[in-house]
């Protein structure tokens, strides 16, 4: 294991840049697609715009969809994916502040690519919040294999936001426990914040928003810190891997802190009100 991290520092540690996850996902990459079956469980059809930028397909969409519980489903505002082209973080980006750019040589690294980014809108007939997720073209130095990975996560990232962010910002949202127990969603996502700033950042993405030791409140948009640090846990509680510095948790991603887990598990399973 040791021989492996004096590889990684080859990789800058900047949060945007996705070398050192790459390399970590080559060396495991077996052993979580064995994890990611194609088979469709769900059912549900969402439009799909330039599916070529995609290193997954719709059927592999709609399992991915299919791995949240139907309460978390329905919650969701998700309305549409679009492929795009590859997108690069200039030099000067930061996690709160990403600069794109279309162009290799200006980025932080060959590395530093954006996977996948969500665009929300209000949904005009109702005070609910829609969203489109946008899948960039992964480059193609990127191992196929490593490229479904990516986009894979990327995607439960991304659908896990379509689900935190109308609860995060929405006015009267209330959720009904699988207890029977009714809570507003912000005390819900409160708890999920007050349990997670006890521990490390949930992953090296992650970590760019808020530092090992930081509480939310300390962050610099501490919504948008805990709607990360959320959409990371459940990518990881619903795909079993998580990409972060503690080695021992990367495949067993809630062992220090099982009552995150359970929070993350009380949110997906409830049911709006
Ligand atoms: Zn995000």
């Amino acid at each position: 294991m040791k021989d492996r991290d004096t590889r990684e520092p080859s990789y800058t540690d900047h949060p945007l840049d996705m070398g050192q996850t790459i390399h970590w996902y080559l060396t495991v990459s077996d052993k979580i697609l064995d994890g990611l079956a194609e088979t469709d469980r769900s059912g549900f059809v969402i439009p799909l715009e330039n599916p070529r930028h995609l290193s997954i397909d719709k059927s592999q969409i709609r399992y991915l969809i299919g791995l949240f519980p139907p309460s978390a489903i329905a919650r969701s505002g998700l309305r549409s994916i679009k492929g795009e082209p590859t997108i690069y973080f200039d030099k000067a980006s930061t996690p709160g502040e990403p600069k794109p750019t279309e162009n290799v040589s200006e980025a932080l690294s060959p590395t530093a690519f954006a996977p996948s980014y969500t665009d929300y809108q209000k949904d005009p007939r109702s005070s609910g919040i829609e969203s489109v997720i946008h899948l960039f073209e992964i480059p193609a130095e990127v191992d196929p294999k490593v490229r479904r990975i990516i986009h894979a996560q990327g995607f439960v990232h991304e659908y896990a936001h379509s689900i935190i962010t109308p609860a995060l910002y929405g006015k009267d949202y209330r959720l009904k426990l699988t207890s029977g127990e009714v809570v507003e969603a912000e005390e819900l996502l409160q708890r999920f914040a007050g349990e997670q700033e006890k521990h490390t950042p949930f992953s090296h993405y992650s970590s760019g928003y808020r530092s090992s030791g930081q509480k939310f409140e300390d962050t610099a948009r501490p919504k948008i810190s805990v709607n990360e640090e959320l959409a990371e846990a459940i990518a990881a509680e619903l795909l079993g891997f998580v990409y972060c510095r503690e080695e021992a948790r990367r495949f067993n991603q809630f062992y220090d802190r099982p009552d995150v887990r359970q929070t993350v598990r009380d949110f997906l399973s409830a049911e709006k009100v």
